[in-house]
């Protein structure tokens, strides 16, 4: 696109007009449109397991702990029926039981791995003053690791906790953190909005519950480079493979 081309919305047509009168579809005005959101976002939330990360934490631990094959198998199970985030968090932390030895190692043993270009992507949205944020339905000690990893300060991490006790035995989770619930990411979103003001946020993520949060998000974008989830592929105006794409988004203005 020429850069002194003007656009705008003919709401009448549902189509973009551009200078030249070129008919641009509606789907792609609803793409430029969050382009344009991203580009000019106050704050940008990742989602981590599979997206700012290539594993997903809870198999990770779960494999750590002796018990990787029923915990998948749970989790399959949990996907195809109607279960609740919590029930089901609750039911295969139940199988777990990490004790905070195990969480410790796990992390110093086993680090998770970044995604390629994340490390970049989230430098550059730091540099032009975006407030970058984890959030996650993982766990607040393996997020903060990732956090430490990316620069992004600890306040900016919304994850579960888990809880121990005293001998460092699994004592649960804490059941009144937002991420514990169905839902729980577009809590933190409307919360982040109200307490800074936010107007323009900007959610990351593979699964169905990051595209549940926009709204409140004002644009989802899919990320596919860890694992393809079809109904957010199917669904997602805006999906991506690699953060490269995201990168040259903000290099091209
Ligand atoms: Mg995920």
């Amino acid at each position: 696109m020429a850069q002194d081309e003007v656009l705008y919305y003919d709401s009448e047509k549902e189509c973009i007009l551009s200078s030249y009168r070129k008919k641009v579809p509606k789907r792609m005005a609803s793409l430029m449109e969050m382009k344009e959101i991203f580009r000019n976002a106050d704050a940008v939330c990742f989602d981590v397991d599979s997206t700012v990360i290539r594993e997903e934490g809870i198999d990770e631990l779960a494999k750590f702990c002796g018990v990787g094959d029923a915990v998948a198998e749970m989790t399959r199970r949990a996907m195809s029926g109607t279960v609740t985030f919590k029930a089901a968090l609750t039911a295969r932390l139940g199988l777990i039981r990490p004790s905070y030895e195990q969480v410790q190692k796990l992390i110093s043993d086993n680090p998770p791995e970044l995604t390629p270009g994340i490390r970049e992507l989230v430098n550059r949205l730091q540099q032009r003053g975006v407030q970058v944020f984890l959030v996650s339905g993982g766990f607040q000690s393996i997020v903060e690791h990732v956090a430490l990893q990316l620069n992004i300060p600890t306040a900016n991490v919304f994850a579960n906790r888990l809880k121990f006790y005293f001998n460092g035995e699994y004592a649960g989770f804490d059941e009144t953190q937002p991420t514990a619930e169905s839902g729980g990411k577009g809590k933190v979103i409307t919360h982040l909005k109200e307490q800074f003001h936010f107007k323009k946020v900007v959610m990351i993520g593979d699964g169905a519950t990051d595209m549940e949060a926009c709204p409140p998000a004002d644009c989802f974008i899919g990320f596919g480079g860890n694992v393809i989830r079809k109904q957010v592929k199917e669904k997602a105006k805006w999906y991506i493979t690699h953060f490269d794409e995201l990168l040259k988004e903000l290099e091209e203005r």
